[in-house]
This record gives structure tokens, sequence and C-alpha cells, in this order.
């Protein structure tokens, strides 16, 4: 069997990273067959929009992509490219697993946490509102008939949108996801005592949801004591369901929690699609120097075979992946004690070690 599947190589540092994450997935045996689109600076360069038709095309139609970190050029008028794509798809489930593995240098050990962020609605939906723009007149205007609150004429607005049926769809995949995976707990994160109308909605209909699921442990906590218990506590979470906003912050406060940007994977998943990328950005001041870690992107591919059914070969991915930090010799300067340890490997002789693993595991099955 051949797999199709999109390719976007991104823009910084994505090349390389999708170049070591390519090799290795091909490695395992799995037969893909890569369609190369773009996206970001590159595609803007290339074709004049950083998100060109034939990218969305390449996606609909191969159903699965691996993608590298893409830049937003900065700048008005540039909507952030990885939101229009997970809006344009409908992949409403961000799911970032955040795992230890031994050897890696950080404060905790044994923690195993899914952060799964909704993707395409609060403060992300790009409902905003410019300073002094005419709109933005109106939409003060009706605050203050209807609120009885004078806004400063000089605001700039941004909406937080949550719907039901947003959340219903998110806290679902949360328990199908911990239903299939046997996880024992989800916790829904919310600042609800605040925000009544739009984090209010979002708790209440996760509680809905929780009792169709009687045997997953429920709990509800607000953002900011989510931050004190993960620093102070992190084995106490299984399962963290957010809003947007929330799931960007915390999914890389956990990525710090097992060793940095450079060790955590992730996947926007729709119903009928999904995109598999690394949490971290497209890290422009290494882009070229073959120095960053692209364990987060061969993750994430991982996480693509699995998605495919490949169980086996993902399996044989994370095993060599953890084998190679275990020993501690090849791994980037992410993963050293010390910063600028000079026995620190580049990123293509951490992919050579790790494909060497699997091949070595070859001669073990
Ligand atoms: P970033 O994640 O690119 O980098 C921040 C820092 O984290 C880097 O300077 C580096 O020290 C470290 N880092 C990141 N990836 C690493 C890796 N694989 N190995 C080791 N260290 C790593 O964040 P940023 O600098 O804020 O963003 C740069 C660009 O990336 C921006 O244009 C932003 O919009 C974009 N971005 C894209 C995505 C995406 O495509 N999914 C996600 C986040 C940011």
């Amino acid at each position: 069997m051949v797999y199709n599947v999109t390719l976007i190589p991104g823009d910084g540092v994505g090349p390389e990273v999708s170049e070591a994450a390519q090799k290795t997935l091909e490695a395992t045996g799995v037969k893909i067959n890569w369609d190369v689109a773009y996206a970001g600076a590159k595609a803007q360069e290339m074709y004049g929009s950083t998100l060109p038709p034939g990218t969305i095309e390449s996606i609909k139609r191969n159903k699965v992509a691996l993608k590298g970190p893409v830049t937003t050029p900065v700048g008005s008028g540039f909507r952030s490219v990885n939101v229009a794509l997970r809006m344009e798809l409908d992949l409403y489930a961000c799911l970032r697993p955040c795992k230890t593995y031994p050897g890696v240098p950080t404060r905790y050990q044994n923690l195993d946490i899914i952060v799964i962020r909704e993707n395409t609605e609060d403060l992300y939906a790009g409902i905003e509102f410019q300073r002094g723009s005419p709109e933005t007149a109106r939409l003060i205007r009706l605050v203050e008939e209807t609120q009885a609150r004078i806004l400063h004429p000089d605001s700039g607005i941004s909406l937080k949108v949550i719907s039901e049926t947003g959340t219903r769809k998110i806290t679902k995949f949360a328990f199908n996801y911990a239903r299939e995976h046997d996880r024992k707990k989800v916790s829904v994160i919310h600042k609800a005592n605040i925000m009544k109308y739009s984090d209010g909605l979002f708790l209440s209909v996760a509680k809905e949801v929780a009792k169709e699921y009687p045997e997953i442990e429920f709990e509800d906590v607000m953002i900011d004591t989510l931050c004190m218990r993960l620093v102070r506590w992190p084995e106490q979470f299984d399962i963290l369901v957010l809003p947007n906003l929330y799931g960007d912050i915390i999914s890389e406060l956990c990525a710090g929690l097992v060793g940095g940007l450079g060790m955590a994977p992730g996947a926007n998943i729709g119903d009928t699609m999904a995109i598999f990328e690394a949490t971290h950005g497209s890290a422009p001041k290494y882009a070229g120097k073959n120095k960053v870690n692209p364990f987060s992107l061969i993750l994430s591919g991982a996480m693509m075979l699995r998605h495919l059914g490949e169980e086996d070969a993902a399996s044989k991915i994370e095993r060599a992946i953890a084998k190679v930090i275990l020993e501690g010799k090849t791994v980037t300067y992410d993963l050293k004690p010390y910063r600028d340890d000079p026995t620190a490997a580049t990123t293509s002789q951490v992919t050579e070690a790790v494909i060497e693993k699997i091949k070595e595991s070859y001669y073990e099955s």
C-alpha cells in the first residue's frame, strides 16, 4: 500500500526538520508518495499568497499532511497561515501529547499529558475590529447601548466566540480519545467565573458531555489554578481539554515540562482530514544551521503513521528516538544539560542515529 501525503516543508528550520521526518518515516518501510506543497513565506515568494489554493486542494485530495512550521510575515494584511488552514479545513481538534523521555534534561519525570485544544473558535477566530474603523465605532455603540458600559473610542476589539456546537465537538473528541486510549481522566479548563457566556458555555457543555462517559473521571479546573498545579504537580493530569487561546499557551507550557519545543509533536484533526505538525515555529535564527531538534516533527510523523493505521512503524520510530535520547550521545543542543555543549549533534546526525536504530530493530524482530 502506498499512502499519498501532502508535505509542506515550511519556512525557517521547516525544510531541515521536514527532510528529517521524511527520511525517518521512509526508513520504517512504509511507502509514502509525497505531494509537496507550499505555505507561508516561501509560498508568498513563489505564488504571491501565503496559502495558495493548490496547497488546500492537495490536502483535501490526500486527506493527510505533514507540515513543517511556517513563518507568518509580520505586518498588517497577513493572516496566520496556520489559523487559516485549521479554519478552512475544519481541523477543530489540536492534539499535543507531552511525554517525558528518560534522558531528556527536565525538572519532572514520568509525565504523559495529552493537551487537546479547540482549534477554530475563541479569540483565534480572527474576528477583529481595528481601532478607529467605522465598524468598530458601530460595535462600540452597540456595546454601550446593550451593556450600559462606556468604552474608549480608540479601542481595538477581538471577539471571543465560543459555541455549543464547537464545544460539544472538542469535548466529545477528548472523551473519545480517553476511551480509545485507556486514559483515566479529562480535565476541562476554563475561566467561567469571569467569562460566563463564553467559558461558562464551554464548561456547561463539557459537563453534559462528561455524563456520557461515566467510566472516565472528569474535573473542571480554572486556567489560573491549572498553571499553578501544572508547575507544582503536573503528574496529576492526564488529558486537558481547553478553548483555543488557553490551549495554545498551555501546550507550550507542557512542552516545557517535558524538555522544550524540540520534544513536542502535534496534530490538527478534523472529521475527514488531518495535518501533523510540531508545536514549534520556524525558529528563523536557526534556519539553515542544521542545529535544531528534529524530534518534534519526527514524532508528529509517527502520530501520522498511527493515524494511517501503521501502528508498528509508529512504535518503531518512538522506540528509536527513546534509545537515541537515553544514550545521550547524538542529541541536539536543547537536550544537552548545558546549552553550549560542544558535543551537541546536528539535525542530520540525530536523524541518521534514529534511522540507524530503526534499522537495528528489523534485526531484533
Ligand atoms: P519558534 O517556536 O519558532 O522558536 C522559539 C525558540 O524555540 C527558538 O528560537 C529556539 O530557541 C526554540 N526552538 C524552536 N524549535 C526548536 C527545535 N525544533 N529544536 C530546538 N529548539 C527549538 O517561535 P517564534 O520565534 O515565536 O516564531 C517564529 C515564527 O514561527 C513566527 O513567524 C511564527 O508565526 C511562526 N510559528 C509557526 C508555527 C507553525 O507553523 N505551526 C507555530 C508557532 C510559530
